[in-house]
């Protein structure tokens, strides 16, 4: 599909990006992650972030959920620091306030579906919209209805997470995060913790997610295939840094970098 698309991010040089990574460094003590990243992506773009275990992947979804703060740098949301801000040549944290408020834009995926085991399928996806956005009880309901109509579970409503395979689980966390209306979806892995048999509905759901919205999407994925399938662009992380990047056809077709090759090799 995203062959015969223009991509967003490289046919529109003069729009603002939706995230811009600026210099951001990450430290876990003395263990550099993140080392002077820049990057941007554009609105509606999907981007696919790949690259050995332990090259920063994960950590940059996490700076963007601000489950973690920057070291130096800033990272950018919709034209606004989501993290520090240079002030007078001073670092100067972004309040809580402001980060929730640029936080609201992006909803997460993770491995592990993280739902709530003691609510129902149905309140697991209205309790965000309820509580932190003030929608209406019955507009929640009714959205999540739709959402569970298209993750192909409109009849697990009522039923507790645990009464759910781990890839029903997974398809209500879909649903869950986009509830909330994100302009941005991270994806971790979210197929990584499944039996090989329910990936594939998984993977559906998300290529359904792609072809009807226009959500911008980064994700962090082995499943090769489907990031050639769905993403715009993919970055190949080393260490920290961005080793090459490109489309899809020719990250994986005709990858430049001996460490790229060598990385494609091994996952293929
Ligand atoms: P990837 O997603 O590419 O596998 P990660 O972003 O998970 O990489 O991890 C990058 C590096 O950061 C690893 O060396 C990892 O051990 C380290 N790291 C990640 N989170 C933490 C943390 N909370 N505390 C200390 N080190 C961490």
């Amino acid at each position: 599909m995203p062959q015969s698309e223009p991509s967003p991010g490289t046919d529109q040089h003069e729009q603002e990006p939706l995230i811009r990574f600026d210099g951001v460094v990450k430290r876990f003590g003395a263990n550099t992650v993140l080392d002077h990243l820049d990057f941007t992506v554009a609105p509606g773009e999907r981007v696919t972030l790949i690259g050995p275990s332990g090259s920063g992947k994960t950590t940059i979804l996490r700076l963007l959920m601000t489950l973690e703060q920057v070291t130096n740098g800033v990272i950018w949301v919709g034209g606004e620091p989501l993290s520090h801000m240079h002030r007078g040549g001073r670092l100067v944290r972004a309040n809580e306030q402001h980060q929730r408020r640029v936080r609201r834009q992006i909803g997460m995926v993770f491995q592990q579906f993280n739902l709530f085991p003691n609510m129902t399928v149905r309140q697991n996806i209205t309790e965000g919209p309820v509580h932190s956005l003030g929608v209406p009880r019955v507009e929640a309901d009714r959205r999540a209805a739709e959402l569970l109509e298209m993750v192909d579970l409109a009849d697990k409503i009522d039923a507790h997470p645990t009464q759910l395979s781990g890839g029903q689980q997974q398809r209500v966390a879909i649903a869950r995060a986009l509830a909330m209306s994100p302009r941005i979806l991270l994806l971790d892995e979210v197929t990584s913790a499944l039996d090989p048999e329910l990936v594939t509905g998984v993977l559906d759901v998300l290529r359904t997610v792609a072809e009807t919205t226009d959500i911008t999407m980064l994700l962090v994925t082995h499943e090769m295939q489907f990031a050639r399938d769905v993403s715009h662009r993919v970055l190949m992380f080393d260490q920290g840094r961005i080793v090459e990047e490109g489309p899809p056809e020719q990250i994986f077709g005709d990858p430049r970098q001996e460490r790229t090759r060598a990385f494609l090799h091994a996952v293929l």
